[in-house]
C-alpha cells in the first residue's frame, strides 16, 4: 500500500515513495527552543508522527531528520533579558520539548540536529552561494541571499512576487508575506550577541540557512519529503529551497507537507485572547496525555482543527472505550473457533482503516471502522458468539490501529506526575487541578493495597470501611469497578 499525500510543491496529491527504493528520507523543521511548546506546535509534530508511523506500518523504512533551532532572534532576545548566554538559556527548553514529545508518544526522529553544532556546514553553504552569485556581503559584515539570483522563488507558496523590490533587504528571521526581500544568511557580530568566528567574518547564522545546511548534511542534496507547520511555508521553506537549489541545481525536497494551524474555541490561539495553551497547561488541568494526542491527531492534517475542551473530553471517552474493549478481548475466555461475521468485520475494518490513512492521512476516517468493529465485537461477546480465533483477528486490527494512534496502552500516569512535579518547581502550583494534587504520591502499589483492604473489609461485612476506601480513592481520581472477576481500578 502506497501513501498518497498532498504535495504543496506540485499542488496535488502525489504518491510518496523513497526515491532510492530503500528508505524515505525526510526532514521536518523542529522547535525554536525559547519557550515551552504550545498545542499548535504539537499538532504539527503529532501529524508528522502519524505520517512516519503509517509509513513504517506499510513497510517503508524512514530516515527522519529534525533540527533544533537553538540560536535565533528570539533566543538571543530572551537570553539577553535573562542575563545568560544562549548556551545556558536553551537546554531547559530542549529538555522540556523532548519530555513533552515523550508524553505525547511522538517517536524520536532518527537524527536530531542542533543548529549551534552545525555552524561550519552553514558557513560552507554561504561560501558556495557566494561562488554561485547568490550571496553578497554588506558593509556591516552581514551576508544576504540575492533573491534576483533565483527566479523560481515563490514556487512553493505560489506567491506572486512580481512587485518585489530588487535589492531590498530584511534581516529578521521571521517576516511578513508582503516583504519578499533579500534575506539574511549570516548576521555580523553585534555587541553582547553570541557569535562564531568564520572565514566569512565573525557572526551568527540566520534561521533559514540552518535547515538547508543540516537537511543536506544528513539527507543529501535532494531528498524525498520536507514537512512543517503551514506558518513555515513562507518565507522559511521558500528560503530553504532558494538557498539549497541555487547551489545544487537539484530539487531540494520532492515532496512538501504542511500541517494546518489550529484554532482554539474558534479563534486564533494567542496569549492576549487568553486561549493559549502549552501541553503542560492541559496536563495540569487534569487532561490525559493520551486524550490530548488523540484530539490533536483525529482531525486530518490539512483541515483546520478547532480545539476545544469538549474535544478532549470526547477523546478521553473514546480512549476509555478502546481500553475497556481491548481488555475485554484480551482477558476474556473464549471457546475455540471463529465467528464468520466477526472475521468479515475484521477484514473490512483493516482495509478501511489502511485505505483512509493511505488517502492523505485521513485520521478521522481511519478511526471510524475501528469503532464499528468494537461495536460488532461487543455485541458478539455479549451473545456468546465471539471465539478465540476472533480474538486474534480483532487484536491484530487493534495493533495496527495503535501502531499509528498509540493510545490503547495506558501510560498516562507518568506524564501527569511529571507535569505536577514540574509545576511545583516552577512556581505553577496554583495551576494544578485539585484532584491531581490529591493523586500525587498515590502509587499503583498503594492503590492495590487499598483495593485489597476494601475487598477484605467487604468479606468481613465491614461495609463502612469498604465505602470509606472507595470514597477516599474517588477523591483522588481512582475509579473502582466491581466485576465478577474481581475489582478493577483506573485513574479518572
Ligand atoms: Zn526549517
Amino acid at each position: 500500500m502506497t501513501l498518497r499525500l498532498f504535495n504543496t510543491l506540485s499542488g496535488q496529491v502525489d504518491e510518496l515513495v523513497p526515491a532510492d527504493g530503500k528508505a524515505l528520507r525526510m526532514y521536518a523543521c523542529g522547535p525554536t527552543v525559547y519557550d515551552y511548546g504550545h498545542i499548535g506546535n504539537f499538532r504539527t509534530f503529532l501529524q508528522i508522527d502519524v505520517l512516519r508511523r503509517f509509513l513504517k506500518l506499510t513497510g517503508v523504512k524512514v530516515r527522519h531528520v529534525m533540527n533544533i533551532t537553538d540560536v535565533d532572534d528570539k533566543i538571543i532576545r530572551n537570553s539577553a533579558a535573562a542575563g545568560i548566554p544562549i548556551s545556558e538559556y536553551t537546554p531547559k527548553y530542549v529538555e522540556a520539548f523532548f519530555e513533552d514529545l515523550e508524553a505525547l508518544r511522538v517517536e524520536r526522529p532518527e537524527q536530531i540536529a542542533r543548529a549551534t553544532e552545525h555552524i561550519p556546514q552553514m558557513v560552507e553553504l554561504i561560501e558556495k552561494l557566494e561562488k554561485a552569485g547568490a550571496a553578497y556581503k554588506t558593509e556591516d559584515g552581514s551576508w544576504y541571499f540575492r533573491l534576483s539570483a533565483f527566479p523560481e522563488y515563490g514556487k512553493l507558496s505560489k506567491k506572486d512576487l512580481s512587485g518585489m523590490e530588487d535589492g531590498a533587504r530584511v534581516d529578521v528571521d521571521e517576516y511578513e508575506k508582503d516583504s519578499a526581500r533579500d534575506f539574511a544568511l549570516w548576521k555580523a557580530v553585534r555587541p553582547g550577541e553570541t557569535s562564531w568566528d568564520a572565514p566569512i567574518g565573525r557572526g551568527r547564522p540566520g534561521w533559514h540557512i540552518e535547515c538547508s545546511a543540516m537537511a543536506m548534511q544528513y539527507l543529501g542534496d535532494s531528498f524525498d519529503l520536507h514537512a512543517g507547520g503551514e506558518d513555515l511555508m513562507f518565507p522559511h521553506h521558500e528560503n530553504e529551497i532558494a538557498q539549497s537549489e541555487s547551489v545544487t541545481h537539484e530539487p531540494f525536497a520532492r515532496h512538501w507537507m504542511h500541517v494546518r494551524f489550529l484554532l482554539v474555541d474558534g479563534k486564533k490561539m494567542s496569549k492576549s485572547e487568553g486561549n493559549f495553551y502549552t501541553l503542560r497547561d492541559l496536563l495540569l488541568k487534569g487532561y490525559k496525555a493520551s486524550a490530548i494526542r488523540l484530539a490533536l491527531i483525529s482531525v486530518p492534517y490539512r483541515h483546520q482543527l478547532n480545539f476545544t475542551f469538549d474535544s478532549l473530553t470526547e477523546a478521553s471517552a473514546a480512549i476509555d472505550r478502546l481500553r475497556t474493549f481491548h481488555e475485554r478481548v484480551t482477558k476474556g475466555s473464549f471457546a475455540a473457533g471463529e465467528n464468520e461475521e466477526i472475521q468479515l468485520a475484521v477484514k473490512k475494518a483493516r482495509v478501511e482503516y489502511m485505505e483512509a490513512l493511505a488517502n492523505d492521512l485521513n485520521t478521522a476516517e481511519a478511526r471510524a471502522p475501528i469503532f464499528d468493529l468494537l461495536r460488532v465485537s461487543n455485541t458478539a461477546i455479549d451473545q456468546g458468539k465471539f471465539y478465540a480465533g476472533d480474538r486474534e483477528a480483532v487484536l491484530g486490527v487493534l495493533a495496527a490501529f495503535d501502531a499509528v494512534f498509540d493510545v490503547i496502552e495506558d501510560r498516562d500516569a507518568e506524564p501527569t506526575r511529571r507535569a505536577v512535579e514540574w509545576a511545583e518547581t516552577s512556581g505553577r502550583q496554583a495551576d494544578v487541578a485539585p484532584e491531581l494534587l490529591a493523586r500525587q504520591g498515590l502509587t499503583d502499589d498503594a492503590i492495590e493495597t487499598l483495593v485489597a483492604e476494601r475487598t477484605q473489609a467487604k468479606k468481613h461485612r465491614n461495609f463502612a470501611r469498604a465505602d470509606q476506601i472507595r470514597k477516599e480513592l474517588a477523591e483522588k481520581g481512582i475509579i473502582l469497578e466491581d466485576s465478577k472477576d474481581g475489582v478493577r481500578w483506573k485513574r479518572k
